[in-house]
């Protein structure tokens, strides 16, 4: 007899964690299926917008244990070293994914949800239905994944940083985020075009020819030591276009579409996008509805929700690695400081808002 469940998650990173507490929370059998074992250190820049402690208060999940920072201000250098400093109009918080996820994976596990450690090959939908088959093989995520040019590399380390800073420092062939996380440490994770990366013998070699060229950039790195053996890294990282909805999967987080890591709000939208999932989740068994309907309806907030915020995180991305562009925009924000909180409004959210 194969094994059943109401509702089945695949994947606990942040989208899939806090969709699991939210439907748990609703009183739905959740089970989910990650392939990892928990803790573990992910490759992300680690600030995460103050938008999402609304929701975040309703799900009852409080990091306050964990030590945070609270990051007020956000620094932009440009490759040529010209500086920007503002003031974020929400701010955020800085902690590590291997606290974060740790944290949201043992609540799940308290308050009932069932974790299986397992990968996912295939999913089939079929008369209402999904048949999942896990695997030691094939990733979920390979088969809607497409080729990508970039790759991201991270460590943490010890450094004398001020602790309520986030500093986005371009470079030619990426961009680099520097934010201090809990327990005194510094994140230092940057994303690099592959083609440029391969010219370089190893990662220090391309630090100090290509990342050095940012003069904040080359003292930030200069001056920390790092604390992990060696930088974890990742490539395959996708940005292009994807769909809400793939064969009839509801997809949250970065599976529906990733926003360039320099907007610095993927994590707020992978768990928004947990929220309208489990909402619309809710909404469905309520009143009986189709799971077309469904499907349609999570599509278009999806769309409504993310749409503009990918399509302008696409456009700066694209600015930012265009030389001419990039001296343009950051002449403008020079002269009008203005532009530069009107960006972060762009790629940003209004804090998530609960009903009751
Ligand atoms: C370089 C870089 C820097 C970033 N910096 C920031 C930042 O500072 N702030 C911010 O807000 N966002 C940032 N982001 C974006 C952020 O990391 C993601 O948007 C966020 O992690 C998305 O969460 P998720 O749950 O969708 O995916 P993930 O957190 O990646 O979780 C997916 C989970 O699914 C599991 N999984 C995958 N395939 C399978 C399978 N077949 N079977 C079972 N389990 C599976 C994985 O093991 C994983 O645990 C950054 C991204 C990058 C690449």
């Amino acid at each position: 007899m194969p094994f059943q469940t109401e509702i089945l998650i695949i994947g606990g990173g942040l989208a899939g964690l806090t969709a699991a507490l939210h439907l748990n929370k609703l009183g739905f059998d959740v089970t989910l299926l990650e392939r990892s074992i928990y803790p573990h250190h992910k490759v992300c820049g680690e600030y995460i917008s103050n938008e999402v402690l609304p929701y975040f208060s309703w799900l009852g999940i409080d990091f306050t244990n964990l030590s945070p920072t609270q990051i007020t201000n956000l620094q932009f250098t440009s490759a040529s070293g010209k500086q920007v400093n503002t003031r974020l109009p929400l701010g955020g918080f800085g902690l590590s994914r291997y606290s974060i996820d740790y944290y949201l994976y043992n609540l799940a596990i308290n308050r009932g949800v069932n974790i299986i450690h397992q990968q996912v090959g295939q999913v089939v939908y079929r008369e209402d239905e999904f048949v999942v088959e896990t695997t030691s093989g094939t990733s979920f995520q390979d088969f809607i994944n497409l080729k990508s040019p970039y790759l991201a590399i991270k460590a943490h380390y010890k450094s004398d940083f001020p602790n309520n800073l986030v500093s986005l420092n371009n470079f030619s062939g990426g961009y680099c985020g520097v934010s201090k996380v809990e327990n005194d440490v510094l994140n230092i994770c940057y994303l690099a075009n592959y083609e440029s990366f391969k010219k370089h013998k190893d990662i220090q070699g391309y630090q100090e020819n290509v990342l050095y060229q940012n003069k904040n950039l080359k003292k930030i790195l200069q001056e920390a030591e790092m604390i992990f053996d060696a930088p974890l890294t990742i490539s395959q990282i996708s940005f292009h276009k994807k769909e809400p909805v793939f064969n009839h999967v509801l997809m949250i987080g970065d599976t529906a579409g990733l926003i360039h890591p320099s907007c610095g709000n993927g994590m707020a939208m992978a768990i928004h996008s947990a929220k309208i999932v489990s909402e619309l989740i809710q909404k469905r068994i309520e009143y009986k509805t189709s799971r077309s309907f469904l499907e349609n309806e999570y599509a278009a907030n999806w769309q409504k929700i993310f749409g503009s915020r990918l399509k302008f995180g696409r456009i700066l991305s694209m600015i930012l690695q265009h030389k001419t562009y990039e001296r343009l925009a950051i002449n403008s924000i020079t002269a009008m400081p203005f532009v530069l909180n009107k960006i972060i409004k762009h790629t940003h959210g209004q804090p998530i808002k609960m009903r009751n």
